[in-house]
């Protein structure tokens, strides 16, 4: 037998000093669509999620809710799992970097970096935004303030260990370059090599003082230093499949397929990660996906606008398996765009409730009232056909062919007339198709909407087809 292919897919670990909302739950859909587009193909899939917990900025939030740092944490990665579980999200597992196994972990890595001398200490001075959990730069601030937190840094001078990046930076761009760590889209490729040729990148601080920040990986050989985000954050990657412990397991996930994430983390996962990795002698991942942000009917999304948009709020409007099926309708994955609300409803009603829920409907039911006997062929070259879009990441081409193949059935019923036909074998010809096709639709619908059309296929391929109940109820716009 052919070995299996596998996928391992990641998200970005989400920061637990924000609550689940559409940003999340849209990544995270993308890779859930991908992770089950790959279990139907039938490939060995691992799909990581999880929260990252460290830093000053959650030790601060814990502080203004007036819970200990880990109960807080607690309750938000329990917020975040409750979201993904109402979403119907696949992962195989949710890592936490407070878990006790990551943060050995982290801790062992640190001391690998430091045994091969590639850890200095240095002075570091620098303008902190306590909210971006970064340093930032002169050309970063509008007024003197964040323009993310209308803060002030603060100014942060101290000790603290420096990782040797520069000397990475040759290898790294060459690997970029060559593609063999895959930077899509290829825009995101163009914005990490210039980032190299202009010499901006340099070697920079992985760790703090305990003074300045308490919250995070203790280092092994350091006791007033504990680790500083990313290390510990982009090993989660590794630590999350047993590294370093568990090496059969590691090898057997690694090298990530595809790491998904938005433009805001682009050069620490394009430059640092590799260099973490180069340094570990581990092979580097295979590709980043980089999405853009969206805005929600115009504007951008923040808690003082009030247009924060909460998973179940999607949910309880249209459905886990419509949020997912709208979320990724609504335009290229990658693209910067607009989420208009007005947009879903029509969409929902458009391909759902009119297109998708009214073919099922519509040939369920007479099929049931003629008690027709109805054999399918399973045919699923066309499924294959799909495969294209899938790997340039086009959802919406995925959708957009799936629509149109409804779009064809449904003109075929309207022109077949089946309820004026009289003769059964006639009508069972023609139910029989009609049958066929919304079963290889339901097939590529499956990754999208994992509830409905299982249970679309369930109902075509019992050994009497009854009528189904409703799917998609219509939506007032
Ligand atoms: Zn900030």
């Amino acid at each position: 037998m052919a070995k299996k292919n596998k996928a391992y897919i990641t998200t970005p670990i989400y920061y637990v000093n924000d609550e689940p909302h559409i940003g999340h739950a849209y990544t995270t859909v993308v890779g859930d669509v991908l992770v089950r587009y790959h279990r139907q193909k039938g490939d060995d899939v691992f799909y990581l999620t999880g929260t990252d917990e460290h830093g000053a900025k959650i030790a601060e939030s814990a502080m203004k809710s007036g819970l200990d740092t880990q109960e807080f944490c607690d309750m938000t990665a329990a917020k975040f799992q409750d979201a993904w579980k109402t979403l119907n999200i696949s992962n195989d597992y949710f890592i936490r970097t407070t878990n006790k196994d990551h943060k050995e972990a982290v801790s062992k890595i640190f001391q690998t970096f430091h045994e091969k001398g590639l850890l200095e200490e240095k002075e570091y001075e620098g303008m902190y935004c306590v909210g971006c959990e970064k340093f930032l730069s002169e050309r970063d601030l509008v007024d003197d303030k964040c323009p993310d937190h209308k803060r002030e840094p603060e100014s942060l001078k101290e000790k603290n260990w420096f990782f040797k990046l520069e000397q990475f930076l040759p290898k790294i761009q060459e690997l970029i370059e060559k593609d063999e760590i895959q930077i899509l889209p290829v825009t995101r490729k163009n914005e990490v090599l210039s980032l190299i040729k202009e010499g901006v990148m340099k070697d920079f601080s992985v760790s703090r003082q305990k003074t300045s920040v308490a919250w995070g990986v203790d280092l092994p050989f350091d006791d007033n230093q504990v680790s500083y985000v990313w290390v510990d954050a982009l090993s989660n990657y590794i630590t999350s499949i047993g590294y370093p412990d568990d090496m059969d397991k590691f090898n057997k996930w690694w090298p990530a397929d595809l790491h998904l994430l938005a433009q805001d983390i682009l050069k620490f996962h394009a430059i640092y990660w590799p260099a973490f990795l180069l340094a570990l002698d581990l092979p580097l991942p295979k590709t980043l996906f980089i999405h853009g942000f969206f805005t929600i009917n115009g504007e951008k999304m923040s808690k003082t606008i009030g247009n924060v948009i909460k998973p179940q709020e999607l949910v309880d409007k249209y459905g886990v398996d419509a949020t997912r099926y709208l979320l990724l309708s609504q335009f290229p994955f990658g693209q910067e765009s607009d989420i208009r609300e007005d947009h879903f409803v029509e969409r929902y009603n458009a391909d759902l409730a009119n297109g998708y829920g009214n073919a099922v409907a519509r040939v369920t039911t007479l099929i049931e009232k003629n008690e027709l006997k109805i054999e399918l062929d399973k045919k699923t070259d066309w499924l294959d056909s799909l495969g294209k879009h899938y790997s340039n990441y086009r959802f919406d081409l995925v959708i957009k062919d799936i629509m149109s193949r409804l779009q064809e059935l449904d003109g075929y019923i309207t022109e077949k007339a089946p309820w004026k036909i009289e003769d059964q074998d006639v009508l069972t010809e023609v139910l029989g198709k009609a049958s066929n096709e919304l079963w290889i639709v339901s097939q590529a619908l499956l990754p999208f909407m994992p509830n409905i059309a299982q249970q679309v296929l369930d109902i075509l391929e019992a050994e009497q087809i009854k009528k189904a109940p409703p799917l998609f109820p219509r939506l007032e716009n």
